[in-house]
């Protein structure tokens, strides 16, 4: 069984450098609930319909993204990140949700109640995280979404500029289960 982890952020998501700018970002500002209007990446919403219909039963789909430990904002980030999710991705059972504080790596594996294997999946757009999960045993599947440099990380790729939904959905099926 494979277990794909879809980052949010930059990922499901469009990344809006303009909420990430200046020394008081948007996005960590308390009552301004940036995260409750995220914009889905169209490519992603396509994608995350056809691995549904497509992936085996018993392979999941998770959510798996993080939150600043940070007493202000940290219950207004969950929940607004939870209503986003529900919104654009409702076919993501509840329970595959995951918004956490702690590595990536350490959040999957207290999910799933294993080490992390080559059939778990992360998709994401960030260097740091995709080599955390290589290291941890993890397969990582790099999101080049025009924004991130594709050429930085030399594991696998998928690139929302020149990739139709289809290649993508082939290069997450072809992982060995
Ligand atoms: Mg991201």
């Amino acid at each position: 069984m494979r277990h794909y982890f879809f980052d949010a952020d930059g990922v499901l998501f469009r990344y809006e450098r303009h909420a990430y700018a200046g020394l008081k970002p948007l996005y960590i500002q308390p009552n301004k609930h940036y995260f409750r209007d995220l914009k889905p990446d169209l490519k992603m919403l396509n994608l995350i319909q056809k691995l549904t219909l497509h992936k085996k039963s018993s392979d999941e789909i998770y959510i798996l993204t993080s939150v600043p430990n940070n007493e202000l904002t940290i219950n207004e980030h969950r929940s607004d990140k939870k209503f986003s999710f529900a919104k654009w991705y409702p076919s993501v059972k509840p329970c595959n949700i995951i918004i956490s504080v702690i590595p990536k790596p350490d959040a999957a594996q207290h999910t799933i109640g294993t080490r992390l294997s080559s059939h778990d999946i992360l998709i994401d757009d960030y260097n740091k995280n995709l080599n955390d999960w290589q290291s941890a045993g993890g397969t990582g599947i790099k999101y080049c979404n025009g924004i991130n440099t594709p050429a930085t990380f030399s594991g696998t790729k998928i690139n929302k500029q020149t990739d139709s939904v289809n290649h993508m959905l082939n290069v997450l099926l072809s992982i060995p289960n």
